[in-house]
């Protein structure tokens, strides 16, 4: 019998949720719930800077306005939690370890304008290559600059192909040493990185099919070589495109125009926004009001369009 499905929303609470998010999430809720799988609600602020417990509020409530449930996580669950990444240092301290015992963690006190100086721009999202600098720095001079200045840690990548087959974007591979270099697993302040807190998590959440924006695609080959050296079982990966705003500009969540707070401020019920957002993703013919259990017997991949979804002009206007 095959595995049970369980997916996942990871949403960072920096701001309201935008169209993109909102479709994003939707596309993940259909994944999981037309293989009859789970959903686990998962807070990623690890970033506490940037990040607030009255967004994490408003985006549980935005899902469940939408009708996009979860059957585990967010603020109000217990265990196995907890389902915030800033109250998992813990288990995080722990899968760093696993990488320390295996020689590959290292110390880096290159400063962001040294990174800036030194580095090549990322050959796939604009992220900086890291050119090496502190990969083979001895022991004791290690030790004597941290005595100055706490350190990053960084993985040792290597110059390795990996390659998975996307559930949307088909078959894709990255050499890990020329696309991507040494990455960091935990920021020199303490704070963990990204691409090893999500790995580590879905692992421990059991998740077992990630849905997530485009702008991840590039992400996935770290995470898979973190799911190799862990020892745990990667999740399948399927990426959607991203949602535009009618001129072509990335949907961000300082633009309040597009928030789900504003829309439904003008009016719009949650059925007209969800039967839009699945018009724009191909899953309808026309924008007619829907709830996402409605769009269950028409979600396929296939509709779905590969390239960034433009919003047509006016579709959200009132
Ligand atoms: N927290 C990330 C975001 O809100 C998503 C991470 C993921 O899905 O892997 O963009």
């Amino acid at each position: 019998m095959a595995a049970p499905v369980v997916g996942r929303f990871a949403p960072t609470p920096s701001g309201r949720m935008h169209l993109g998010n909102l479709l994003c999430s939707l596309l993940a809720w259909l994944s999981a719930r037309q293989a009859g799988g789970r959903v686990v609600l998962r807070i990623e602020d690890l970033d506490q800077g940037r990040t607030s417990l009255a967004y994490t509020r408003q985006l549980e409530k935005d899902l469940l306005a939408l009708g996009l449930n979860w059957d585990e996580g967010g603020l109000s669950a217990g265990a196995p939690g907890p389902y915030c990444q800033s109250q998992r240092t813990a288990y995080y301290e722990g899968q760093l370890k696993k990488l320390q015992a295996q020689g590959l963690v290292y110390p880096c006190f290159c400063s962001r304008a040294e990174l800036h100086a030194a580095s090549a721009p990322h050959a796939s999202d604009g992220e900086l290559l890291y050119a090496g600098k502190c990969r083979s720095l001895s022991p004791e001079e290690a030790a004597a600059r941290a005595q100055k200045r706490p350190p990053a840690l960084r993985l040792r990548v290597p110059g390795e192909e990996i390659a998975f087959t996307d559930g949307h974007y088909g078959p894709m591979a990255q050499n890990l040493a020329r696309d991507c270099g040494d990455f960091i697993l935990r920021r020199s302040d303490g704070v963990f990185a990204y691409q090893l807190a999500v790995a580590a998590d879905d692992a421990a959440m059991g998740v077992t099919q990630v849905v997530r924006g485009r702008d991840l695609l590039s992400s996935t080959p770290r995470q898979l070589y973190l799911y190799r050296l862990l020892g745990l079982a990667p999740p399948s990966f399927a990426h959607a495109p991203l949602l535009l705003a009618p001129d072509g500009r990335r949907l961000s969540k300082r633009d309040k125009d597009i928030s789900l707070e504003s829309l439904l401020g003008a009016g719009f019920t949650p059925e007209e926004i969800t039967g839009r957002l699945a018009f724009c993703a191909g899953l309808l013919d026309s924008p007619r009001p829907t709830a996402p259990a409605q769009l269950l017997p028409f979600f396929s991949w296939q509709k779905v369009p590969k390239e960034d979804i433009r919003l047509p002009e006016g579709l959200f206007a009132r």
